[in-house]
């Protein structure tokens, strides 16, 4: 079990595009291993491979109902149904609001062993695989929040006692901690 730190919104880790996983080795089920440590530490439902400083396609799950990974993730949107509800991220601690996300998604990608994985999600899982491919584009939850609610959370951030003091980095221990006032996060 490796518990690694998290990395918080301003680290360029998280703004950049991840690469595509291509070599299917022990690094790889290593990191897998390391994420769902962190994700669990941190008590998320999720995390994304950049999340923990590594620039790679990957990301972990668990939503109580639902645990897993998939390396090199794509999705499709499934129907027009659509969910707006409260949102979080590791990488943004104590901070929560509504986004609106495709109710139901089909994911695809590989395993850890490089074997193709298809899954249905709807609801949380649907919402965590949008949130955590987005974290592989670079793309924070916060850029999907209508342009008032944005502002507002922008404030937030900027007045959270982490951003004040420059933090780009905190315990998954101590996320954990965050996470309790705000809900679960991603
Ligand atoms: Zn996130």
């Amino acid at each position: 079990m490796t518990i690694q730190p998290v990395r918080l919104f301003g680290d360029p880790v998280l703004r950049a595009r991840a690469d595509e996983v291509d070599t299917f080795d022990r690094e790889l089920q290593q990191l897998v291993t390391d994420l769902t440590d962190t994700m669990h530490a941190s008590r998320g439902v999720g995390m994304a491979a950049p999340q923990i400083g590594v620039g790679l396609r990957v990301f972990v799950y668990d939503t109580g109902d639902a645990a897993g990974h998939v390396v090199n993730p794509v999705f499709d949107v499934v129907g027009a149904d659509e969910q707006t509800g409260p949102e979080g991220c590791l990488s943004i601690p104590g901070l929560r609001y509504d986004v609106t996300r495709a109710q139901r998604v089909v994911a695809r990608g590989v395993d850890v062993h490089g074997v193709p994985i298809e899954f249905e999600a709807e609801g949380l899982l649907a919402r965590c695989v949008q949130h955590e491919t987005d974290h592989l584009d670079g793309v924070l939850y916060l850029q999907r929040l209508e342009p008032a609610t944005r502002k507002q959370a922008m404030r937030a951030v900027r007045e959270s006692e982490w951003f004040a003091a420059g933090k780009t980095v905190m315990s998954a221990a101590e996320v954990a901690g965050s996470r309790a006032e705000s809900g679960r996060s991603e």
